[in-house]
């Protein structure tokens, strides 16, 4: 296999990514010459290949992050861990526009979306714990004879295995705090968009991050990801992806060296509309925060209740507000394309067997319900008049499928938003602020948004409760995820207070 991917991208870029494993800063092949495709999910094309993990490499990948954790980076000052993750999102700064078109033709993220939101969220998260990094941690407290250090300590080799649907986002909600903390990582790319992962790694390599501090490799779930989570040397892995994996990574931990698991496995979003809301602005965030990035979000707000006095109001609002925007389907390269595939034939066949279910199951379709047009795309769709025990109201859809029921009182809407196994996000929307507090308080839920949706910030924790797993991204919580705690006693000599 060729050692470097080109590609020449619908809009006539040429993009040059390496195409092996990266570890100890080398781009190397798979000791079995294994290797994934990668495809464009706007047009199913074959962009090319790259190297797959198998466990030999894994080990490898391991052994590099291992060697570099005891042989230096460990003794690292927190002052060059922090510089190196402020160059890193300067780098990251510089090349926006080519890991935005890697997104765009890998994942199927609209150019734009990739450009103005997820690349700078990145940027800002690398901000964040760059600064961080340099900032006191840890605890002296005062004992009886003497006073205890509270330190904050890495966990040595750690792992982060990652999704595909905002893949260069999600890592850096990974790496970022896991350097500043001072471990080492190998990062495991998903085999369906790993070619961000590739261009990441010439980034961190020009950084001037050290041989083996950061590796990150592509491989199948079921080899390279398991690989990890069994592996004896890893002490903490951190995981974004469906819940039937996030439990086979912790039965994988539990087996082998109870290595720390933190886990966010998607969500089944509740948003509340209260009768008192500004209807505008609750018809503009409940309409993105259905339908964003073709609803392969884990926040998505699926699950519109609105208060019965305004019901009918919003539906027709909702529906013509939907009508009145063009919608433009097609190459998410193209800056005019509003609504681009979703990530592959797979997710897009998943989607539309859930919208026949919804149907099948007695759900009035308010508007979409098709594929659209050829290729892996899907309309908008809602669904009204549905029950608490629907299937397309009970599971996580990761597509663009919504469904709107009506609701009378705070009590009923409050229970109606918690009757979910999921927990990771709620959005709710009212003028009144008691209500807004009370109601944030009793939704069981990892993050809740008072008259917006999403809202995702370097320095506020995101993560769930419930089967949304936990551990947290992002914020002063989830640099504490990447550190054990130690306490150190120092009993004074000559004290008498024992
Ligand atoms: P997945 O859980 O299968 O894969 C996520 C990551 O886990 C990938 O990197 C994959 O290679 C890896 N993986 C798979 N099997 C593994 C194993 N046995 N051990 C270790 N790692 C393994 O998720 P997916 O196929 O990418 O998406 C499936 C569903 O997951 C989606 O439809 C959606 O519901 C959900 N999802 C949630 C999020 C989120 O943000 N919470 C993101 C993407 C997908």
């Amino acid at each position: 296999m060729a050692s470097t991917l080109d590609i020449l991208t619908s809009n006539g870029k040429s993009i040059t990514v390496p195409s092996g494993l990266f570890i100890n800063n080398e781009f190397v092949p798979s000791v079995t010459d294994s290797t994934i495709d990668v495809q464009n999910p706007w047009n199913d094309e074959k962009i090319g290949s790259i190297s797959a993990a198998a466990v030999e490499d894994v080990n490898a990948a391991v052994k590099a992050a291992s060697t570099a954790f005891s042989s230096g980076w460990r003794e690292t000052p927190a002052t060059v861990r922090s510089k190196l993750l402020l160059e890193l999102a300067t780098l990251v700064e510089r090349d926006a526009e080519v890991l935005a078109t890697i997104e765009a033709i890998d994942a199927g993220v609209l150019y734009g979306d990739s450009k103005n939101l997820n690349i700078p969220q990145a940027i800002d998260t690398l901000r964040y714990f760059g600064k961080l990094a340099g900032e006191p941690s840890g605890q002296l407290l005062d004992i009886p004879g003497g006073y205890a250090n509270v330190l904050r300590q890495p966990y040595g080799v750690c792992a982060a295995i990652v999704p595909w649907n905002a893949p260069l986002m999600i890592t850096i909600w990974k790496l970022a705090p896991a350097l500043a903390a001072g471990n080492t990582i190998v990062i495991k790319t998903p085999e369906i968009t790993p070619l961000y992962g590739q261009k990441l790694a010439q980034l961190i390599k020009e950084a001037g991050f050290p041989p083996g501090v950061v590796n990150i490799i592509c491989g199948l779930g079921q080899v390279a990801g398991q690989a990890l989570a069994e592996h004896m040397e890893v002490r903490k892995i951190s995981f974004t992806g469906s819940g039937p994996t996030g439990r086979s990574i912790l039965r994988a931990a539990a087996n082998t060296n109870l290595k720390k698991v933190t886990l966010e496995l998607g969500g089944k979003g509740a948003s509340l509309v209260f009768a008192d809301a500004d209807l505008e602005n609750a018809l503009f965030w409940t309409s993105i925060g259905s339908t964003a990035h073709n609803g392969q979000v884990c926040a998505l707000g699926s699950r519109i209740y609105v208060q019965s006095s305004i019901y009918d109001k919003f539906i027709q609002a909702f529906k013509a507000r939907a009508s009145s925007q063009t919608t433009s389907h097609g190459d998410p390269l193209n800056e005019s394309t509003n609504k681009g595939p979703v990530v592959s034939a797979g997710q897009h066949k998943k989607i539309l067997q859930y919208i026949d279910k919804g149907r099948d199951e007695g759900a009035s379709l308010l508007f979409g319900g098709k594929a659209l047009g050829k290729g892996n795309f899907v309309e908008n769709t809602v669904f009204t008049d549905t029950r608490e025990d629907m299937t397309i109201v009970k599971e996580e859809i990761f597509g663009p499928v919504a469904v709107i029921a009506k609701f009378d009182t705070e009590e009923e809407v409050i229970h109606k938003a918690n009757d979910s196994e999921y927990g990771l996000s709620a959005a709710l929307f009212t003028s009144d602020i008691s209500l807004a507090h009370r109601v944030s308080q009793a939704l069981e839920v990892g993050t809740v948004t008072v008259n917006c949706w999403g809202m995702l910030n370097a320095n506020t924790p995101f993560g769930g409760v419930k089967q949304s797993g936990f551990g947290r991204d992002l914020g002063k919580e989830a640099l504490e995820e990447w550190t054990t705690v130690k306490t150190v006693k120092h009993f004074l000599l000559g004290s008498s207070k024992l």
